[in-house]
């Protein structure tokens, strides 16, 4: 559903991007904690540097850090742009996901479509960030986010069955389950067989995890895409960090990250336009 900005609509959409920068704001503190095996909820956000605990006005989305000009109130430490960024990121990606058109849904009937389409996708947003984030900064996936992403996917597409009526939509969490294991298993072999002919692992095992929360979510033909899109993003920035100097050669580099993005173009512009693009790529117009 294209929406003119200048609509009412258009204040919907700025209420789930304040919602979105929350949702960051928390992702942030998810991505820092977890990694510590510290608790996400309590005891409540403190500056990493003094440790002295946050009021609520000094932990607002976006606001608060410009308020703060980018230091602790308390101790002056600088606080990293990486925290506002996100907000913005995840704002911006509430408000895609609400607008997204995702295959797995796409058989929803009219009425129900746009909220599961709200919802799954902050949900799937919710899972891909932190992910991306700790695996930047850890090289590492944590096991029991995609172990959720994976049954949240199920449990969607589950919906999305249901809510679909009869025909081809008891095949529908078939072919996700498909996907999920296909996910798991086909990146396990790949890393084995990188290891065997490299002699050191390619792709970390949970890689594999991530390739099965997004087939979870894409299904087969999406979770293809997702790999397709994360494989080309990923050559190109290796590319241009190495060029720039900025990478060095055999320099372990996270996976993870552009398959997050690989899975969150797939699953907002939907199959459709990226098959479009990769039949004109391979000069295949029957597509
Ligand atoms: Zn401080």
């Amino acid at each position: 559903m294209p929406l003119n900005p200048l609509t009412p609509h258009a204040l919907p959409l700025l209420w789930i991007a304040l919602l979105g920068a929350c949702v960051g704001s928390f992702l942030n503190v998810v991505a820092w904690r977890l990694p510590r095996q510290e608790s996400v909820v309590r005891p409540r956000s403190h500056c990493p540097h003094c440790g002295t605990g946050l009021r609520w006005f000094d932990n607002l989305p976006l606001l608060s850090w410009l308020l703060l000009r980018a230091r602790c109130r308390h101790c002056g430490a600088a606080i990293p742009v990486r925290y506002p960024a996100v907000e913005l990121l995840v704002a911006g990606l509430f408000v895609a996901a609400a607008l997204a058109s995702p295959t797995a849904l796409a058989s929803v009937g009219d009425e129900a479509r746009p909220l599961l389409t709200a919802l799954a996708g902050w949900v799937l947003v919710a899972l891909l960030v932190p992910l991306l984030l700790i695996d930047l900064d850890h090289l590492w996936l944590p096991e029991p986010l995609c172990r959720w992403g994976v049954v949240l996917g199920l449990a969607i597409t589950a919906g999305a069955a249901a809510l679909q009526g009869d025909g081809p939509a008891r095949s529908l969490l078939f072919w996700h389950l498909l996907a999920a294991s296909a996910g798991l298993l086909g990146f396990e072999a790949t890393s084995a067989l990188a290891q065997r002919l490299l002699g050191k692992p390619a792709l970390g095992l949970g890689d594999a995890k991530l390739a099965a929360l997004l087939g979870a979510w894409l299904g087969l033909t999406g979770l293809g895409l997702a790999t397709l899109l994360a494989v080309f993003s990923g050559a190109l920035v290796g590319l241009i960090g190495l060029a720039s100097g900025r990478l060095q050669r055999g320099q372990p580099v996270p996976f993870g990250p552009f398959l997050a993005c690989g899975g969150l173009a797939v699953w907002c512009a939907g199959n459709g336009p990226w098959l479009q693009q990769l039949g004109g790529l391979l000069g295949w117009n029957a597509l």
